[in-house]
C-alpha cells in the first residue's frame, strides 16, 4: 500500500509532465504507466511518424538527384530504402528519449509504478504488475492522464491487412498498395510518407475534401501535391469492409449514393479518430461526470470529484501532445496551490503534411462568424529568398495574418509550406503577447530565414508589403 499526495495514471505527454512539475513542487507524487514512459505520442504517435516521414523526405529528396541532378549533386543510382533499418532507426529515437523521461521523472523525485491501474474508488486504485504482487495505492489528489486509442471502423475490424497507426508504425516491410482510410491528421501524415517511399497510396475520406478541420486555403497546396504524383484521393466515400479474394485484398467503397467499387489493395489503415480511453480501469467506480465520450473538466481540468483532475485526450479536442503537457504542468501547480487555469489564447496545430499545414488562432472565416471586422495579409512563400535556397517555395506555401480590423490585435497566423512546423511557436507567441500588427511588422527579422515572411505578411495587412 502506498499512500501519496498526488498520483498520476498515464506517463503520456500529459501525465509525465505533469508529475515532473508536481515533484518540482515538492509534491510527494507517484505515476504509474501501464506502457512505456511517453505514452502514445513517444512511443506510436508523434515521434515515430516524424522519424518515418523524415525518413520518407529525405529518400524522396535524394531521388530527385540521380542522372542529371540537382543543386549540382547527382546520384549515380537510385538510393535504396529499408524499411526494417528505418524502423531500428526510429526505435532508437524513442528508446533514448523514454530513457530521457525516466531520467527527468527520477530527478523530480517522482515514484515510477509500472503497471495497469484499476480504481476501487476516486482516490484510490490497484495496479497490477507483472514483476510483482499488486499495489494499492491511496491519493489526496488524482490526475487522470489516460489518452486514448485509435477509434475503430466496426465493419473493418484491426488485423493483419487492417492496421491503425500504430501497427503502420512498426511495419517492416512496405506494401506495394495502400489505401488509408481517414485523410485526417494521421491518414495524411503516414500516407503521404508511405507515398514517398515509393507504395501506392490512395485515400478514402468520408468528407468532400482531405483535412477537413482545416482551412480550405491552407489545404490547397497539399491537394496539389497529391494530385502531381498521382495519388488517388476518393473523397464524399465510406469504406464498407474488406475481402480477400484469390488476387488479393480488396476494399469496397462506396462515394455518395453511387453503386460501391472496390479498390484492390495489400494493406489498408484505419485513421478515422481517436476516442478517449474510459475503459477498463474503473472510471465507473469514480462517480465523475462525462462530456459526452470525454471526462468532464472546469477551467482549471478539475472534474466533478472533488481533487480528481484530468488532462490530455482524455478530456477532449484536440488531442494535441502540447495541448497536454500545458494542461499537466497547470493542474501541478493548481494542486500546489497556486492560481493557475487552463486559458490559452490559441492552442498551435501542425499538420506534417507535404507541404506542412500551421494553424494558429482564428481563421479570417472564423473571426467572421463571430462577428469581428478583420483585416488579412498574406506572404507567399515563392518570395522568401531562403525558402528558395532550402529548395522551398514552389509548393504554393504563404503564411497569412488575421487581425482585427479597429485595432490591429493579431488573431490567427496560419502558414502552409515546407519546413513551416518550426514557425509555429512564433505564431503562438505572437497571441499569447497580444501582437497587433504593427510589432509584427517592426520585429526585426534575420534574413535570410523562413521568419521574414510574418513582418511581410503582417505589413500586407497594413497596405504596404515591401517584397510583393
Ligand atoms: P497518451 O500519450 O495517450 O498517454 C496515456 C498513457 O496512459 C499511455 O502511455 C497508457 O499506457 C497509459 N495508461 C492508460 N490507462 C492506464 C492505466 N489504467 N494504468 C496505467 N497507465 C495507463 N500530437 C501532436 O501534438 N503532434 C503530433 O505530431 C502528433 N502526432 C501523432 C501521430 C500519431 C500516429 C498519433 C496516434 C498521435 C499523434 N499525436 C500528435 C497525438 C498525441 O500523441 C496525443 O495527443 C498525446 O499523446 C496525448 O497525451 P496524453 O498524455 O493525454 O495521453
Ligand atoms: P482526424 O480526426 O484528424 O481525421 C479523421 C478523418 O477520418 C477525418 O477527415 C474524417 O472525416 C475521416 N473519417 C471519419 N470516419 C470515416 C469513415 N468511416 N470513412 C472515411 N473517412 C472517415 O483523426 P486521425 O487522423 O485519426 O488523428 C487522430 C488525432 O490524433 C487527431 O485528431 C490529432 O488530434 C492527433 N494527431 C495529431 C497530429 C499532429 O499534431 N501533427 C498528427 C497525428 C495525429
Amino acid at each position: 500500500m502506498i499512500d501519496t499526495r498526488v498520483l498520476v495514471v498515464g506517463g503520456g505527454p500529459g501525465g509525465y509532465v505533469c508529475a515532473i512539475r508536481a515533484g518540482q513542487l515538492g509534491l510527494d507524487t507517484t505515476l504509474v504507466e501501464s506502457g512505456r514512459l511517453g505514452g502514445t505520442c513517444l512511443t506510436r504517435g508523434c515521434i515515430p511518424s516524424k522519424a518515418l516521414i523524415q525518413a520518407a523526405s529525405r529518400f524522396d529528396a535524394l531521388t530527385r538527384h540521380v542522372g542529371d541532378g540537382h543543386m549540382g549533386i547527382s546520384l549515380a543510382a537510385a538510393p535504396r530504402f529499408d524499411l526494417a533499418q528505418a524502423v531500428r532507426w526510429k526505435d532508437g529515437i524513442v528508446e533514448r528519449l523514454s530513457h530521457g523521461v525516466a531520467g527527468l521523472l527520477k530527478k523530480a523525485k517522482v515514484r515510477v509504478v509500472y503497471g495497469h491501474a484499476c480504481f476501487s474508488d476516486a482516490k484510490t486504485c490497484t495496479v497490477t504488475r507483472s514483476d510483482a504482487p499488486p499495489l494499492r495505492i491511496r491519493a489526496e489528489h488524482v490526475v487522470l492522464a489516460t489518452g486514448s486509442v485509435a477509434a475503430p471502423l466496426p465493419h473493418l475490424p484491426y488485423g493483419p491487412d487492417v492496421l491503425s497507426s500504430t501497427e503502420a508504425l512498426a511495419l517492416t516491410e512496405l506494401p506495394r498498395r495502400l489505401v488509408v482510410v481517414g485523410a485526417g491528421y494521421i491518414g495524411l501524415e503516414l500516407g503521404i510518407a508511405f507515398a514517398k517511399l515509393g507504395v501506392e497510396v490512395s485515400f478514402v475520406e468520408a468528407q468532400a475534401r482531405i483535412l477537413p478541420g482545416y482551412d480550405a486555403a491552407l489545404v490547397r497546396p497539399v491537394e496539389q501535391w497529391l494530385r502531381t504524383h498521382g495519388i488517388a484521393v476518393h473523397v464524399n466515400t465510406r469504406a464498407l469492409g474488406i475481402e480477400r479474394r484469390a488476387d488479393g485484398l480488396h476494399l469496397s467503397v462506396q462515394t455518395g449514393a453511387d453503386p460501391a467499387r472496390t479498390i484492390a489493395c495489400d494493406k489498408v489503415l484505419v485513421a478515422v479518430g481517436r476516442r478517449p480511453c474510459t475503459q477498463g480501469w474503473g472510471l465507473e467506480q469514480m462517480a465523475i461526470d462525462m462530456n459526452g465520450p470525454f471526462v468532464k473538466i472546469d477551467a482549471r481540468c478539475h472534474t466533478s470529484m472533488r481533487n480528481v483532475w484530468a488532462i490530455g485526450d482524455l478530456v477532449g479536442e484536440p488531442m494535441l501532445a502540447h495541448k497536454a503537457s500545458a494542461q499537466g504542468e497547470m493542474v501541478a501547480e493548481a494542486i500546489a496551490g497556486h492560481r493557475r487555469a487552463f486559458d490559452p489564447v490559441a492552442i498551435p496545430a501542425v499538420c506534417f503534411t507535404e507541404p506542412e499545414i500551421v494553424a494558429v488562432g482564428l481563421t479570417p472565416e472564423q473571426a467572421k462568424a463571430q462577428g469581428i471586422a478583420v483585416v488579412t495579409g498574406q506572404f507567399p512563400l515563392a518570395a522568401n529568398g531562403r525558402a528558395l535556397t532550402m529548395d522551398a517555395g514552389a509548393d504554393g506555401g504563404f503564411v497569412r495574418v488575421t487581425a482585427r480590423a479597429d485595432n490591429h490585435l493579431v488573431l490567427g497566423i496560419h502558414a502552409v509550406g515546407a519546413h513551416a512546423s518550426e514557425l509555429s511557436g512564433e505564431f503562438a507567441h505572437a497571441l499569447e503577447m497580444g501582437a497587433v500588427l504593427e510589432d509584427l511588422a517592426h520585429t526585426i527579422h534575420v534574413h535570410p530565414t523562413l521568419g521574414e515572411t510574418v513582418p511581410e505578411a503582417a505589413l500586407a495587412a497594413l497596405g504596404r508589403a515591401i517584397h510583393i
